[in-house]
């Protein structure tokens, strides 16, 4: 994948922190891939100082296309201890291990996303609600319908950040490993790629279910099996 600037469509902001130095081929500053990885996942690792240390959290996300909503205990010292504090979030997509006659040359395809900022506590009710909506629904669609929602003290045990998405880097790589032209090619060893897939699984009702509650027709789609 080559650095793209789409001839339509919006384009990522470069600034000094996103700007591609190493593989720069690589990176992408085409917007639309930033959203495609982000709706791809629900995982984020969340990267804090906290006490002049740096912690790398893994936590869920939601996103509305311009905002990234990640939430926690109001205990949480990664969530709550730096306010104003800039945070790094990345989003990680592998898809398969590239393989190569060298080990020097050996890689990953992947699809990643980087976002840069300083997150907003959101403290107005419905505004929490609408986030953590996103958060539910970017994970299992149709269920913040479907769940019981937070009460009031629910809501106010949950600590809810939004981050803009307005500055932030891609980095996509696809295809075959790089030495297929150059001298090892005559060692005469399989190189290739080894794809990767994350795939859902047959749901497992709790046990605590009698059998009147069937699979609702949201999970049984997001599992891709038929509903009950
Ligand atoms: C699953 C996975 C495994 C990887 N394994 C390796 C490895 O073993 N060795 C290795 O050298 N590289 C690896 N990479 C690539 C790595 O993420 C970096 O892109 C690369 O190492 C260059 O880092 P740098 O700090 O020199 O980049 P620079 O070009 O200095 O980074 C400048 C800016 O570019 C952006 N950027 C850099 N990398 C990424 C990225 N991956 N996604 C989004 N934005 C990015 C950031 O905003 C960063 O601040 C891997 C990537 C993934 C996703």
């Amino acid at each position: 994948m080559t650095t793209s600037i789409p001839a339509t469509g919006r384009t990522l902001n470069e600034t000094d922190r996103t700007r591609h130095r190493r593989l720069r081929e690589q990176g992408s500053l085409d917007r639309a891939e930033l959203d495609a990885i982000l709706a791809a996942g629900f995982v984020c690792h969340l990267g804090v100082t906290v006490d002049g240390t740096v912690r790398v959290i893994p936590t869920v996300y939601g996103t509305d296309g311009t905002t990234l909503y990640f939430h926690g205990s109001v205990a949480s010292r990664s969530l709550v201890s730096s306010p104003g504090a800039d945070v790094c979030v990345t989003v990680t997509h592998v898809d398969g291990l590239v393989l190569a006659r060298s080990v020097f040359e050996h890689g990953v395809n992947y699809r990643s996303a980087m976002v840069y900022g300083a997150p907003r506590p959101v403290t107005d009710d419905e505004e929490k609600l609408a986030g953590l909506r996103c958060l539910t629904e970017q994970s299992a669609p149709g269920q913040w319908e479907y769940a019981r929602r937070p009460n009031r003290k629910e809501l106010a045990a949950t600590a809810l950040l939004a981050l803009s998405l307005d500055e932030a880097s891609v980095k996509i790589r696809t295809g075959a490993p790089e030495d297929g032209d150059g001298p090892d090619a005559e060692l005469g060893l399989w190189a290739g790629v080894l794809p990767l897939r994350t795939a859902w699984g047959t749901p497992e009702p709790d046990p605590a279910l009698g059998t009147e509650t069937p699979l609702p027709p949201h999970i049984a789609a997001r599992a891709g099996t038929p509903a009950s």
